[in-house]
């Protein structure tokens, strides 16, 4: 099956993201996406990495990239938001900065929620019993940085992993999103689960 994935490239560390969407899907198109021009015809997955949620909002709003990805998320195109990606994607956003919440995923996420760049942290993440149809793991690390948490989850999400008792890893229809960094990690049950849900669409 090849996978057209569009990977948001306007800040942050989507770099990493690259090699691990190769291996995930080796016979996949991976494009940079700075503005709207570079949106190919046609994705089937969208990543927007972790970063600071303001630049990748402000930046995307002046650009025009925030509607037309509202569009593709409305049309059904799957989304992987990890740290900042799912502090945007969120329905409410506390201590926001200058990121506004494009409301993609029905979680209210807090910024900064463990604290400061040195209160960053590895992490074990256990996954629920709603990730066992996607991945055999049970357990993995999970890589913290200056992450947010999720603090509110609605009725229609799913969550699939937890640290300490909280969700950091949910799905909502066609969003997936991770409060930790899986491209850091070498072997994260989140491309596991990324790819039996895509290709079971
Ligand atoms: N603290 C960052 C923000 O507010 C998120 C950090 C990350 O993506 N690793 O957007």
């Amino acid at each position: 099956m090849v996978i057209n994935t569009g990977l948001i490239a306007i800040q942050g560390n989507f770099n990493s993201h690259r090699q691990k969407i190769s291996e995930a899907f080796p016979r996949s198109n991976l494009f940079l996406i700075r503005d709207i021009y570079d949106l190919p015809e046609k994705l089937d997955l969208v990543i927007i990495p972790g970063g600071e949620s303001s630049t990748i909002h402000l930046l995307a709003e002046l650009s025009g990239l925030r509607k037309s990805l509202e569009k593709l998320w409305e049309q059904g195109v799957f989304f992987l938001a990890t740290c900042a990606g799912a502090i945007l994607l969120s329905k409410k956003i506390i201590n926001p900065g200058l990121a506004e919440p494009w409301n993609f995923i029905e979680i209210t996420t807090q910024r900064n929620a463990y604290g400061r760049q040195v209160d960053s942290s590895i992490q074990t993440i256990n996954y629920t019993e709603s990730a066992e149809k996607y991945t055999s793991h049970r357990h993995s690390e999970g890589v913290f940085i200056r992450a947010p948490k999720i603090i509110e989850v609605g009725a229609e999400v799913e969550i699939l992993a937890r640290c300490n008792k909280e969700p950091v890893l949910v799905k909502q229809k066609n969003v997936l999103g991770a409060t930790f960094h899986p491209e850091l990690s070498s072997d994260s049950p989140v491309y596991d689960i990324l790819k039996n849900i895509i290709c079971s669409a």
